[in-house]
């Protein structure tokens, strides 16, 4: 949103008004004077007209440790959510960043920034996403090549992106894929006869699940975290 109608929606000031204060030098974005009306302002700015608070929001992105059993959901009637592992101040403001299923572990990330959410999950952005997959039978010597190809999802009327199986025994190897449709790997491997036991995310992009948080335990991105994500 501009400043001026920045300050004219949170304070009783007509928007012209507000474009006068604003171009008096009266607003501060970020600590900044800021006397362009046209000026864009976030959701994480702080804005101040005089010495007056209008707007205060930290961004704030987590890496947590999904233990199994915990619903990737905000609330549930049933089962304990992923938000039940967090600290409760912070619980109403975050959502999930690309979900995982109830028996899923590893790599989950929580934020207040949609802008950043949407596009870590768009399928068009193509981030990696990098999973450990245990399956019940020997996974097959075509497997590579089918997922190479791509599988097709009957459901979403798509192809599945080209993904990446390095094979780390005869039941287990790390996926790589692109997109982060509904069970996408367990059904992956349903298409290739196989059944997925047990599923953990390592990666996500360029972030990898900290090794030195155990199940149910998160941490704050670091700067170099954020700036380095791709
Ligand atoms: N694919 C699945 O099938 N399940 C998950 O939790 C994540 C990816």
């Amino acid at each position: 949103m501009r400043l001026d109608r920045f300050v004219c929606k949170h304070t009783e000031h007509s928007h012209q008004t507000a474009r006068r204060l604003v171009a008096s030098g009266r607003a501060s974005v970020n600590g900044q004077t800021i006397r362009d009306p046209h000026y864009p302002v976030s959701h994480f700015c702080t804005v101040m007209l005089d010495n007056r608070l209008l707007q205060q929001q930290q961004a704030v992105y987590l890496m947590l440790n999904k233990p199994p059993g915990y619903l990737s959901a905000t609330r549930d009637p049933e089962h304990p959510t992923v938000l039940e592992l967090l600290p409760e101040a912070l619980r109403p403001q975050l959502h999930i960043a690309g979900r995982l299923d109830r028996a899923t572990t590893g790599l989950l990330l929580l934020t207040n920034d949609g802008h950043w959410s949407r596009r870590i999950t768009a399928p068009e952005e193509k981030i990696p996403k990098v999973y450990r997959v245990t399956t019940a039978e020997p996974i097959s010597l075509e497997a590579e090549a089918c997922f190479a190809q791509g599988i097709w999802l009957a459901r979403e009327g798509v192809r599945t992106s080209a993904a990446q199986l390095e094979r780390l025994g005869a039941r287990q190897c790390c996926l790589t894929i692109y997109e982060g449709r509904h069970h996408q790997v367990k059904r992956m491997f349903a298409a290739i006869g196989n059944e997925v036991t047990a599923l953990h995310r390592e990666r996500m992009g360029t972030l990898l699940l900290d090794k030195s948080l155990r199940p149910g335990e998160y941490r704050a991105l670091t700067d170099a975290e954020m700036t380095g994500f791709q």
